[in-house]
């Protein structure tokens, strides 16, 4: 099923609460391990959905929830 959403995440922006994994309904969004340069483990988009996970629906969630406004989401027509 393609994805009808997705974000960009300011990697450098981020400041690792993990909220937006959090609140993200369609577990779209995971934790890179390799930390940035503030020395945080920033949110990563997961740009392709695995096996049985329907992916990003452009809900607004994470941005809405993310304190460092780290978060754009665009949406698929
Ligand atoms: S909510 Fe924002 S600051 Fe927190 S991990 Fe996600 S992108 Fe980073
Ligand atoms: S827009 Fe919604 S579905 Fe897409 S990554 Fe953010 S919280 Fe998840």
């Amino acid at each position: 099923m393609p994805a009808k959403g997705k974000i960009v995440i300011d990697r450098e922006r981020c400041k690792g609460c993990h909220l937006c994994l959090v609140v993200c309904p369609t577990n779209s969004i995971e934790v890179d391990s390799q930390l940035n340069k503030k020395g945080y483990s920033p949110a990563r988009f997961k740009e392709n959905p695995t096996e049985g996970e329907k992916g990003c629906t452009g809900c607004t969630s994470c941005a809405v929830v993310c304190p460092e406004v780290a978060i754009e989401v665009y949406r698929a027509k």
